[in-house]
């Protein structure tokens, strides 16, 4: 484990920061916990828009990505440094990682040249924002049950079906979506992947009101929308090892995207300023054994995180660390959000404009959800890392119609 920057990282990093000195402001004292609220009002849209425009003109946007495809043609080592410094500045949400994360790479590997010089350029500078149609209602944790159907029909495909907790896809210009193009055979080989226009005839979109009020994601409905054949990604029946490549860059991009919600440093500012019996809450033995134990949870994860760095500044592909940090950061984020509110006393159940620990609090049990759930996370360790024997698959060598489906008949 190497924890120093190599003399090219440090420049590297200096240079980042020079930039970011000039054009954005360093988070205040309330860091994280004042800026969790994401907001996707046209407003908040646009300014995400003018910044990642900006940062792409200046060869800040997309840091492994080729140049002519509007990236700086970096390494994955100079994108995780540049993930830490944009981290420690207010900047508008980021609302592109899902199209730059994970599907731009996914056009890179699998696209046509057509479709890379269409769409990457715009995607890098924020021009066109792009969302990820995945998830239906009986297709989450098991992708390959997806049943969305794609029929060809001359020179057009024909969508038909519903997608579920679609992010930003009421502000998304284009989307992918893995869909069923063969029910005959077994379920991981009837997908084909495909690039949607989400402004085509045919398409519903319903946004889903969150526990904290908000709306980031959406139900999408498809009634014989019309997709050319141009719009394909990978060869027909081929959209499981398309989709894997995509579901491969989430995991990555969750981890490089930075702490999300507050961590120690918000929790000893909160102790510092409430009061227990009297006094400040950071003087009580129980508050300070609470916080040094979150403190050494989250160093560890630290550590971990600086492995996959090592591994990346030596040129090397990350192990299995980023779903150990997805399990363990995603639960430990609820749980330092939790204590945020339980130090607020009363306080604690207010929620108010400012309100970002209750917010961070509401927003962490999805966490635990998105990007592989806890479970699927654990069964990925159990398999990949500890060679604990798999569990029981018994509609892999079915023909996808003939996996039975709805209570049994009598
Ligand atoms: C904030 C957020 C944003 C999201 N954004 C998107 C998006 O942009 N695009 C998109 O396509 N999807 C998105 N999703 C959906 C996400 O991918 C799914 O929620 C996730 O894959 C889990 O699927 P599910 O919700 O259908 O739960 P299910 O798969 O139905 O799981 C329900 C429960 O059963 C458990 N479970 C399931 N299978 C197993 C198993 N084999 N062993 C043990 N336990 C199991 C799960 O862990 C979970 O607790 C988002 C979700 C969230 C929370």
């Amino acid at each position: 484990m190497d924890f120093n920057d190599t003399p090219e990282e440090a420049a590297f990093r200096a240079e980042a920061r020079a930039f970011l000195d000039k054009n954005a402001e360093l988070q205040g004292p309330e860091g994280a916990a004042e800026s969790v609220i994401e907001r996707d009002d046209p407003e908040t849209i646009r300014a995400a828009q003018a910044w990642q425009a900006l940062k792409c003109d200046n060869g800040w946007a997309c840091i492994t990505w080729p140049k002519e495809l509007g990236g700086r043609g970096g390494t994955p080592i100079q994108s995780v440094v540049w993930n830490q410094e944009e981290g420690r500045y207010k900047t508008p949400p980021n609302i592109f990682m899902i199209g730059i994360g994970m599907l731009g790479p996914t056009i890179m590997t699998h696209g046509t040249p057509e479709q890379k010089e269409r769409y990457l350029p715009k995607m890098a500078r924020g021009d066109e924002v792009w969302c990820q149609l995945f998830s239906e209602p009986a297709a989450g944790s098991d992708l390959a049950g997806l049943r969305m159907s794609a029929v060809k029909d001359g020179d057009e495909w024909v969508l038909n079906g519903q997608k579920i907790w679609t992010t930003g896809a009421h502000y998304s210009r284009w989307g992918m979506l893995p869909a069923r193009s063969d029910p005959t055979v077994a379920k991981h080989a009837g997908m084909t992947y495909f690039i949607v226009d989400m402004e085509a005839k045919g398409i519903e979109i319903r946004p889903i009101k969150q526990i904290n009020g908000a709306s980031h994601f959406t139900e999408v409905f498809y009634s014989d929308v019309r997709v050319p054949d141009s719009y394909r990604v990978g060869a027909v029946g081929d959209g499981w090892r398309v989709a894997i490549t995509t579901l491969l860059h989430e995991r990555a991009a969750v981890g490089a995207g930075g702490r999300v919600g507050p961590g120690v440093d918000d929790l000893i500012r909160l102790a510092q300023q409430v009061e227990l019996n009297g006094r400040p809450a950071i003087e009580d033995a129980g508050v300070r054994q609470r916080i040094a134990d979150f403190s050494v949870r989250m160093a560890g994860l630290r550590c971990t995180g600086y492995r996959t760095l090592t591994a990346l500044s030596r040129g090397q592909t990350p192990g299995p660390e980023a779903s150990i940090m997805k399990l363990v950061g995603a639960s430990l984020g609820q749980q330092v959000a939790s204590y945020g509110i339980d130090l607020q006393g009363l306080a604690g159940s207010v929620m108010d404009e400012e309100g970002g620990w209750q917010d961070a609090y509401l927003q962490s049990a999805g966490l635990r959800l998105a990007g592989g759930s806890d479970e699927i996370l654990l069964n990925i360790i159990a398999e990949r890392v500890l060679r604990l024997p798999p569990e029981p698959r018994v509609d892999k060598n079915l023909a996808f119609r003939e996996i039975p489906t709805g209570p049994p008949s009598s």
